[in-house]
C-alpha cells in the first residue's frame, strides 16, 4: 500500500498534470486495458531498488526475489534476468518460477510431501521448518537418483526489533529452535543429503537500520556458532529479509546504505568456519511494492 492521490511518491506526471507509469499516460493504459480497475506495475522503478540493493551491499551478497510479494508472470520472467535466485513459500509459486532457471529455495511451514517431493526432484533447496519435515524430506528422497538439496532454517534467539512480523527469540511455526539445529545437520549429513546451509530470518518490514544491523550481526555470529557445533561448514547463509517500505504517515524509508556498510563489516570479520560461505538477502515488498499503481474509476464525490 503506498500512498493514495494523483501522483504517488517516486512517480512523476505530464505536462498537463497526468499521470505517467513507465513513461506512458495513466488514461492509455486504462484504454489499453479496456477499463478500470487495473493494476500497473514499473519495471523501471524495480530496477532502481535492484540497483540501489547492489552498490549499498558488499559484492558477495546474493540478492533473491521472495516471489509470494508479487507473483504476477510478466514480472518474475522480468526480475528473473535481474537477481540471483528466487524464494517461494508455495507450490504454486515453484511453479510460476521452475523455468526460469534460477537457483530456487523452499521456505515456510506446512509443507505437504506432494511439495517436498516436487521441490526435491526440481532440484530446489529446501529450507527445512521443523525435524519432522526434514524426516519426511529425507524418507521421500531416498527413492531418488540425486541427494536432496537441504537447508535449514533456523528460529534464532533473538527477533528483529521493531519488525511487523517477529521471527525469533519465541517459540514460532518458523524454524527449528537454534539449540536444536546443529543436532539436525549431523542428521542430514549422515543420511546422505546435500546439506545446503542456513536460513535465518529475524522478521519483516524493518525501516530501522539499527534494528537490521543488529539482527544481521547476531545472526552472522549465530550461523557460526551453529556450524561450529555442528563441524561443518554451510555451502551458504541466506540472512532472510526484513527489509520494509513506509506505508504510514511518519514512517520514514529504510536507509539500506547504512545497512550495506555494516553488513561489508560484519562479513569482513566473520568466523573463519564461514568464509567460503556464501551469503544471501531475500527481499519481497522493498523491491517491488512501491512500484506498482492501483488505478480505478472514481463513482461519487
Ligand atoms: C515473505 C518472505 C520474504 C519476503 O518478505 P518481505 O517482507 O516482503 O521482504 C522473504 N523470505 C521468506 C522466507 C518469506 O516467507
Amino acid at each position: 500500500m503506498k500512498p493514495m492521490g494523483p501522483i504517488p511518491p517516486g512517480f512523476v506526471a505530464n505536462a498537463g498534470g497526468g499521470l505517467l507509469i513507465g513513461g506512458r499516460a495513466a488514461d492509455e493504459l486504462v484504454v489499453d486495458a479496456g477499463g478500470t480497475p487495473l493494476f500497473v506495475y514499473d519495471s523501471g522503478l524495480v530496477a532502481q531498488q535492484i540497483e540501489r540493493f547492489r552498490s549499498a551491499m558488499p559484492a558477495e551478497v546474493a540478492l533473491h526475489y521472495a516471489a509470494k510479494a508479487n507473483p504476477y508472470a510478466p514480472l518474475l520472467s522480468w526480475i528473473a534476468e535481474q537477481v540471483d535466485g528466487f524464494d517461494v513459500a508455495s507450490a504454486g509459486e515453484l511453479g510460476r518460477v521452475a523455468h526460469l532457471g534460477l537457483p530456487i529455495s523452499f521456505a515456510g511451514p506446512g509443507k505437504s510431501d506432494q511439495q517436498l517431493e516436487t521441490a526435491m526432484r526440481a532440484g530446489v533447496t529446501i529450507n527445512l521448518e521443523s525435524e519432522g519435515e526434514a524426516e519426511r524430506a529425507l524418507a521421500i528422497a531416498a527413492g531418488m537418483s540425486h541427494p536432496p538439496k537441504l537447508a535449514i532454517r533456523v528460529n534464532p534467539p533473538f527477533a528483529l526489533r521493531g519488525a511487523g512480523m517477529k521471527m525469533g527469540g519465541l517459540a514460532s511455526q518458523f524454524g527449528i529452535d537454534h539449540d536444536r539445529a546443529p543436532a539436525l545437520i549431523e542428521r542430514l549429513v549422515a543420511a546422505g543429503a546435500d546439506w545446503r546451509g542456513l536460513h535465518i530470518f529475524t522478521g519483516s518490514q524493518a525501516l530501522h537500520a539499527d534494528a537490521l544491523i543488529e539482527a544481521q550481526t547476531a545472526t552472522v555470529a549465530l550461523a557460526a556458532e551453529i556450524s561450529a557445533q555442528a563441524g561443518g561448514r554451510p555451502a551458504e547463509v541466506n540472512l532472510g529479509g526484513g527489509f520494509g517500505i513506509p506505508y504510514f504517515p511518519g514512517d520514514r524509508p529504510l536507509d539500506i546504505e547504512t545497512v550495506g556498510a555494516a553488513l561489508a563489516r560484519t562479513l569482513a570479520e566473520r568466523a573463519k568456519i564461514l568464509a567460503e560461505t556464501k551469503f544471501a538477502i531475500e527481499l519481497g515488498r522493498w523491491l517491488v511494492g512501491d512500484a506498482g499503481v492501483y488505478l480505478t474509476g472514481i463513482v461519487e464525490r
